[in-house]
């Protein structure tokens, strides 16, 4: 079994993109800035948003953080979103989800400028993405991509069983891993909560990407051996024993499927550094974009 390490290759990534950013320094140019707009107090999205900006320290880029309450309005938020649109020195925007229940996502979502959308979710990228044109790829499938094409799996031609059909994850992973290119050209099987018999299916996966968020739901009798697993889904447990009073699992029964794994990602430390290196990667792409 050979660990997919997410945490060493992102670090690697951001120690490429931190030397691009100085070199922009050097030549006197502005360097990326993200910035994050978070509504409310989720403790998840105050984690996440917590690293965003931690990590664009950590290599060089300006970074703003929008933090808002709970309460803030629809209208509120399309204002702020707006003004982050017109507001020349942000070269890419995300905006923390989940919102609050009285904020429609999909309006929120729909007006973030396609240029400054570095979450890739907005449907002119989405679109663009699934025509095989330049975009901005979501920064979690982004991530499983490059730590596929980083450890030279080899995809094409392998049938991938993809379990999730979300918006930011599953879609978009299955649309990316049969288009043609590296880490790409397989068969996918995109299965969800109305795929009957699903065993059926990953027993016969060479390759698994999870992402449903159910702790411990692919079993070892559930993949043959020599899988390739990658486990998108992070939960939060709770467990008092625990110093934050809970502990992060993955949908995947790690100890009884990594033997039969001939790669596997762990959680934490797989995907989820990904995502936070893909989204910067983004970003340095909206900036050179803005910049030509
Ligand atoms: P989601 O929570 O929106 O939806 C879950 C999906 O799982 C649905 O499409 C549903 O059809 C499918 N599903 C539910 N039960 C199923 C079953 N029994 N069999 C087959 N499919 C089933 O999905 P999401 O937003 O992609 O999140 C999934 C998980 O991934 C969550 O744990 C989330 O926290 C995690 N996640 C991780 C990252 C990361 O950076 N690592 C990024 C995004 C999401």
């Amino acid at each position: 079994m050979n660990l997919l390490d997410g945490k060493k290759i992102a670090n690697q990534i951001k120690d490429e993109i931190a030397v691009q950013v100085a070199e922009m320094k050097a030549h006197g140019e502005k360097v990326p800035h993200l910035a994050a707009v978070l509504v409310g107090n989720d403790g998840a999205s105050l984690t996440y948003v917590g690293s965003k900006v931690r990590s664009c320290k950590r290599i060089g880029f300006e970074s703003t953080l929008v933090h808002l309450p709970e309460e803030t309005s629809e209208e509120a938020l399309l204002q702020k979103v707006a003004e982050l649109n017109a507001n020349d020195a942000i070269d890419g925007y995300i905006v923390q989800l989940p919102l609050p229940k009285h904020i429609n996502e999909e309006k929120i979502l729909m007006a973030v400028h396609p240029d400054k959308d570095v979450d890739g979710f907005h449907p002119t990228n989405f679109g663009k993405m699934a025509l095989d044109m330049e975009t901005f790829i979501p920064a979690t499938p982004f991530g499983i991509m490059e730590l596929l094409r980083r450890y030279d799996i080899e995809t094409e031609g392998k049938h991938t069983v993809v379990i999730g059909r979300s918006h930011i994850v599953g879609r978009p992973i299955s649309i990316l891993m049969s288009q043609k290119g590296k880490a790409a050209n397989a068969t996918v099987t995109l299965t969800h909560s109305r795929t009957k018999n699903l065993e059926e299916l990953t027993q016969k996966a060479d390759i698994i990407v999870s992402a449903l968020g159910v702790p411990d739901f692919l079993k070892a009798d559930m993949v043959k051996e020599g899988v390739v697993i990658i486990d998108v889904g992070i939960t939060r447990v709770p467990d008092a024993t625990k110093e934050k009073g809970y502990y992060i699992t993955g949908d995947v029964d790690f100890d009884k499927v990594a033997p039969k794994a001939s790669h596997i990602t762990p959680v934490p430390g797989g995907v989820g550094p990904m995502t936070i290196a893909m989204l910067l990667k983004n970003t340095l792409l909206a900036r050179e974009r803005r910049q030509n």
